[in-house]
């Protein structure tokens, strides 16, 4: 690794080494029309997944009644959360003077993470590929809710490397469906992700190392057996094809809440990102409604910037943050990452506004005080996205201090992405310190 080379072409190199937390203004982000023609997936192929989830609805709604009320679709509120919004001024420094909402993907059905877009996805897509190259579909999709379906399912299996809510997700619904199932939990994945998991009849494979090497293992075990599919979070499309479909539905939410999105109403999207398809894929849909209006900002641990360290160099998965000396450990398990996707990367290197890194620390402080001043629970790596609205005001070349711009922030909307944490058990949260 050509490391001065990179020092001088990336000045954030060092910062990053140092394992300080970190402001990064993308000087690659360009004005989506000049780009979106040039990406390689569209907005049609948002369109065909939003389709694809529709058609899985009624069987969705039947096999997981807490689905019912949005007939099979899985989807999480948006929330006002003006006293977090008071306690993040008051006490951490932050100065954001228009709405905070906070998008609960914490609290998707299913399986309690933003994994339930992306993961589930993939598994249905699958699913339905098998299904129709099988004669097994007709137009009710219901069927799969059946011994004959899951007796055909079971024929197959389903492989995934995971730090724990992506396995959730995929070992969940594959189970549900029939398949055998397998995840790959990399050292980072909490105990009781794999004691859920076991207990639905999912096979846990578990590693010494980090998350890459159990990606890597699950990829090979896989490669061996026909019947076997790997679901690729460094590769998919599939996933962010899932994940991307959020923006769609966003869009109403933010019309049902009156908010208004043009270049006097900024909206500004904060996003927990570890091997990056989650915010990538949300990215991705939300540039697509939105264009020019919306910046998306990811945020990772300072002991596991991966997504900045490669897009900041340009080399994206050729480098991984132990090539910069950090350990790739934190307590924010989902983002537990130390090499990004290529494929995500190289997709969204243009249209995301920055990247914010946040110490350990501070997730624990977001955590209580959402606790504390909203009654929300959300775990540490969801907590993560806090960063982003507090430390806003250093991406000074995007939003500098000016009359102007001050008019448009106090005209803005802010979303804190919640990734995850309801289905954290309540040991975990009072050893959290937060008690009911
Ligand atoms: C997976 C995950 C993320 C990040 O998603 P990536 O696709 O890995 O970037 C963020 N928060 C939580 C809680 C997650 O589980």
């Amino acid at each position: 690794m050509h490391l001065d080379l990179m020092d001088a072409k990336a000045p954030v190199v060092e910062e990053i080494r140092a394992a300080k937390e970190v402001a990064w203004e993308n000087p690659g982000v360009c004005p989506f029309d000049e780009i979106k023609g040039k990406l390689p997936l569209a907005a049609s192929d948002i369109a065909d997944a939003e389709a694809r989830l529709a058609r899985f609805a009624p069987f969705i709604a039947k096999k997981f009644p807490e689905t019912a009320p949005l007939h099979g679709i899985i989807e999480s509120p948006l929330t006002d959360i003006r006293r977090m919004k008071d306690f993040l001024n008051e006490s951490c420094g932050a100065d954001i003077t228009g709405r905070l909402l906070l998008k609960q993907d914490s609290h998707l059905a299913v399986s309690g993470s933003v994994k339930a877009r992306g993961g589930i996805y993939e598994v249905l897509k699958h699913t339905e590929d098998l299904a129709l190259a099988g004669g097994l579909l007709g137009e009710d999709y219901t069927v799969f809710d059946s011994e004959e379906s899951r007796a055909f399912f079971g024929k197959y299996a389903i492989h995934v490397g995971s730090t724990g809510n992506l396995g959730l997700s995929i070992g969940i619904m594959g189970a549900a469906l029939g398949y055998r199932t397998t995840v790959h939990m990399s050292a980072d994945a909490k105990a009781w992700k794999k004691k859920l998991l076991r207990e639905r009849g999912v096979t846990v494979v578990e590693y010494d190392s980090d998350y890459s090497l159990a990606v890597q293992e699950g990829r090979k075990l896989a490669a061996g057996d026909p019947f076997s599919y790997f679901v690729d979070d460094e590769n998919s499309a599939a996933l962010f094809l899932g994940y991307a479909v959020a923006a769609r539905r966003l869009t109403k939410q933010l019309a049902e809440k009156n908010v208004v999105v043009d270049a006097a109403h900024p909206l500004i999207v904060y996003l927990p990102c570890g091997v990056g398809g989650a915010p990538g894929g949300v990215t991705f849909g939300l540039k697509h409604e939105f264009g020019d209006h919306v910046y998306c900002f990811f945020v990772e641990p300072t002991q596991a910037p991966c997504m900045l360290l490669g897009m900041a160099t340009g080399l994206h998965n050729e480098i991984c943050v132990q090539d910069v000396g950090l350990t790739g450990r934190t307590e924010a398990d989902g983002l537990a990452v130390g090499r990004p996707s290529k494929f995500v990367g190289k997709t969204v290197e243009k249209l995301v506004s920055g990247v914010f890194t946040v110490s350990d620390e501070k997730l624990y402080v977001y955590l209580r005080g959402l606790w504390n001043r909203e009654g929300i629970f959300i775990e540490p790596s969801a907590c993560a996205a806090f960063q982003g609205a507090v430390k806003l005001r250093e991406m000074s070349r995007l939003f500098p201090k000016d009359g102007e711009t001050e008019e448009r922030l106090r005209s803005a909307c802010h979303i804190v992405w919640a990734t995850g944490g309801s289905m954290v058990p309540k040991e975990e949260r009072e050893a959290l310190d937060v008690k009911a």
